[in-house]
């Protein structure tokens, strides 16, 4: 089915965090931001509001991992070609290729699925080491003040 896709000019325009690159702390989320359909409608906004909720705390939006959906969804988003581009689902061929070429599709979708997740898994921890240090520092930059 043909439907209307109205997006603004992505690479042009945006970073892989759907920030837009000339004015941090402006994000764009959902179609319009240069993604195609439901699940990476709502993945663009998940990016950005973490993104803007990392601006509204004093931090640069968090970079995704490109093995992950995530990332990759945000790199093709912000670093293709601006010439001709077209909005994309995603798609196992977005992602970086694994080390070691498995020809068997399965055990290769299998496999980078795998690996997706463990980027996920090591991301979320960085994250979470990320938010105690910066709670130690405000922490101690209080005990500083007084
Ligand atoms: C016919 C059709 C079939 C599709 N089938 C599929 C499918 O099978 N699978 C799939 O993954 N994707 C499909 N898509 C694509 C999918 O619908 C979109 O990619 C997705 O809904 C985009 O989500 P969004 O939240 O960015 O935008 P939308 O879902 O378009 O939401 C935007 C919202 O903003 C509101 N709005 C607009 N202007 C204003 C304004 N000025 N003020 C306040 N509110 C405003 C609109 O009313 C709307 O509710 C289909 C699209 C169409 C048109």
């Amino acid at each position: 089915m043909i439907h209307r896709n109205t997006y603004i000019d992505a690479p042009a325009v945006l970073e892989p965090s759907f920030e837009t690159r000339r004015r941090p702390g402006l994000f764009f989320a959902g179609q319009i931001s240069g993604v195609e359909g439901y699940v990476e409608s709502a993945a663009s906004g998940l990016v950005a509001g973490i993104g803007a909720a990392q601006r509204a705390r004093g931090l640069a939006p968090p970079e995704f991992p490109c093995e992950s959906a995530l990332g990759a969804l945000g790199r093709y988003v912000a670093r293709s070609e601006p010439r001709g581009y077209q909005p994309t689902n995603f798609a196992f061929g977005l992602l970086p290729e694994l080390s070691s070429p498995v020809r068997n599709k399965a055990r290769r979708r299998a496999l980078l699925t795998e690996r997706a997740l463990e980027s996920i898994d090591r991301f979320r921890c960085g994250q979470a080491t990320d938010e105690g240090n910066s709670a130690e520092r405000a922490e101690s930059a209080l005990s500083a003040q007084t």
